[in-house]
């Protein structure tokens, strides 16, 4: 597994080097910049997966690096600032930081963030990004689903839903679930809903072929998978 790369910069080199050995011991692989100029050109040449940022350094500030760098780059960034500068704290989020831990810290605290912040990173929805199942492709900016060399053409409703249960490959998912999150939660609606609609999607997407995407778990809800279904 290559290890996750964490680019600190930090010019108190005592806290630097603190940091640097948690992370190592957390199974991190780190790099240290000591001013905000280094900071950036890191983040340009080497595309860490995070930055701890520390907002007072010599030359550019962190403020100044953390805006640069979004002109750039997406990389997750956790500010580090000294106590009770709130207003730092909101500049910094509002200048696309994802996160700030105040010093001192307890290192136990930055690292459930590191970890939290990373989670989040992997779970973000690559919007441009095809989804795909089996022969079936769901092109997000174009809005298109393609099933072998069809075209399928779908409501906004079942694109929706067919887009919910993708995302959700190989999970079991129950009709709650699916209404709540394809629905709202604010959609006063019998469960029922789903099924009716499940079956649509499967008259376009499962019907005609023979390896059935969407599968009922009986009792539970609705599962995809690229299987021969087993109801
Ligand atoms: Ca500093």
């Amino acid at each position: 597994m290559i290890p996750i790369r964490i680019l600190i910069v930090e010019d108190e080199k005592q806290i630097a080097r603190f940091l640097e050995l948690e992370l190592q011991h957390e199974g991190y692989s780190v790099d240290i910049e000591y001013d905000g100029r280094g900071g950036l050109r890191a983040v340009e040449q080497n595309e860490p997966d995070l930055v701890l940022l520390d907002i007072m350094l010599p030359g550019i500030n962190g403020m100044e690096v953390c805006r640069r760098i979004r002109q750039f780059s997406e990389a997750p960034i956790i500010m580090l600032t000294a106590k009770d500068e709130t207003t730092d704290k909101v500049m910094g989020l509002d200048l696309g930081a994802n996160d700030y831990v105040t010093k001192p810290f307890v290192i136990e605290e930055l690292l459930a963030r590191i970890r939290a912040v990373l989670r989040k990173k992997d779970s973000l929805p690559k919007l441009t990004k095809n989804l795909v199942i089996g022969d079936l492709i769901m092109d997000i900016s174009m809005h298109h689903v393609i099933k072998g060399n069809e075209m399928i053409d779908l409501t906004k409703r079942e694109y929706d839903l067919l887009e919910y249960l993708i995302r959700n490959k190989g999970i079991v998912l129950s009709r709650e679930q699916i209404l709540e999150n394809v629905w709202g939660f604010d959609y006063m609606a019998d469960t029922n809903v789903v099924d009716v609609y499940i079956r649509y999607l499967r008259s376009k997407i499962d019907e005609p072929h023979e390896t059935k995407l969407i599968h009922t778990i009986r009792g539970v809800g609705y599962i995809m998978k690229e299987e021969k279904s087993e109801v």
